[in-house]
């Protein structure tokens, strides 16, 4: 006897929007949720932020499409597994970068799963690590996740501007903490926009002595309103000459290759830049680096226990992003302003709008 095969539940369809192909644009399409499993938090998601990441990955960095992206994530659970002791449906839930681990390697044991020996299973584009499937990220109406991957967002933090902490707060606060950031330290941030914004804020909030390094002179009243205690023009060598030998510590947030041999100029003896915005490559004279013992360096995104740790610490000093509210079908519309430079400081889409 033949039977027909199973048909997917209705109420397991997400609709979302993707990447049907690597052109770059984003449509309305569907997918079927994975069943729920003992360790699994089930959410709809609230809001998503749009990182400069997503654009990467809808371009030259995708691997599956089609692909729905989104690791910048706000949710309300809806349903949890047999084995879940953290959450509760009704609970607001917030998932970042990644989903999985090995949960085995030295550095997920030590809660540093962004550096897990095999490498975590990314929040979209990634797969599964049970079945196999293609892992869809935040520009979703649903989501689910293990609950070791899931964060509880503390009281007080307004909802659509802590989606963009689950990224680019986490990815600037990581390496913050892990070159000893604090009082006394003077830090540069380059390129104020979704990551370096918090960048500022951040370093400012850690106690830091904070300049902001922008390539957009109308950037500067917004990057002291957010924090620097002052600004420099990087397309002003003048003003980079001013800053020769200054800082302990630059993170870089520059999304694309740019000249980093003046900036690295600016850095003490034994100054450390950390660049996080992953270009093809350093624009960088060796001479540079050898004339002061400084050092190039890059940072990951972050651990859940350093995740949780940058979640309180949102809260206690009362940083969120500085956020664009958008509705779904405007997501076409700000990729192309985020690829444009053209936002204070990140989208985030209400992913409930337009019901
Ligand atoms: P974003 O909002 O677009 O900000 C990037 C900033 O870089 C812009 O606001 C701009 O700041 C500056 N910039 C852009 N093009 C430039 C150019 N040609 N020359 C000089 N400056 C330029 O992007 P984001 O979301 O913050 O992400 C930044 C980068 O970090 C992306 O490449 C993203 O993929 C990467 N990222 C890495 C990690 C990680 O784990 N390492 C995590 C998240 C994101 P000004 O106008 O102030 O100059
Ligand atoms: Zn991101």
């Amino acid at each position: 006897m033949s039977s027909l095969p199973a048909q997917p539940s209705p109420l397991r369809t997400i609709s979302a929007h993707a990447a049907l192909d690597r052109d770059g644009q984003l449509e309305p399409w569907s997918f079927e949720l994975r069943d729920l499993r003992p360790g699994d938090v089930a959410y709809d998601v609230l809001y998503a932020g749009i990182c400069h990441t997503d654009l990467h990955m809808v371009g030259p960095w995708g691997r599956h499409f089609p692909m729905v992206p989104g690791h910048e994530i706000v949710g309300r659970v809806t349903e949890v597994g047999s084995a879940v002791t953290g959450f509760a449906p009704g609970d607001v839930v917030a998932v970042g970068t990644m989903v999985d681990s090995c949960r085995e390697c030295a550095p997920c044991v030590a809660g540093m799963e962004s550096y897990c020996e095999q490498g975590p299973t990314t929040t979209y584009d990634g797969l599964d690590r049970v079945d196999g499937s293609v892992t869809r990220g935040g520009f979703a109406r649903s989501g689910i996740c293990d609950e070791r991957f899931a964060h509880h967002v503390p009281d007080g933090l307004d909802l659509a501007g802590a989606a963009p902490l689950l990224c680019a707060g986490i990815t600037c606060y990581s390496p913050l903490r892990h070159w000893k950031v604090g009082p006394g330290t003077r830090v540069g941030v380059v390129g104020i926009g979704g990551l370096g914004h918090l960048g500022l804020k951040l370093a400012r909030a850690l106690g830091a002595e904070v300049t902001a390094f922008t390539s957009s002179p109308e950037k500067v009243d917004g990057a002291l309103a957010l924090g620097a205690h002052d600004v420099v023009l990087t397309r002003d060598e003048e003003q980079l000459a001013a800053k020769a030998n200054t800082y302990d510590f630059i993170l870089d947030t520059v999304s694309t290759t740019h000249p980093l041999t003046p900036i690295m100029s600016t850095l003490k003896l034994d100054g450390t830049l950390c660049s996080l915005g992953i270009p093809d490559h350093f624009d960088v004279a060796p001479m540079s680096l050898a004339m002061a013992r400084r050092s190039i360096a890059s940072s990951g995104s972050g651990g859940t226990r350093e995740t949780a740790e940058m979640l309180a610490f949102c809260a206690e000093h009362g940083i969120t992003a500085d956020v664009e509210v958008v509705k779904p079908e405007e997501i076409n519309e700000a990729m192309a302003r985020l690829a444009a430079n053209d936002v204070a400081y990140r989208f985030v889409i209400d992913m409930r709008a337009g019901d």
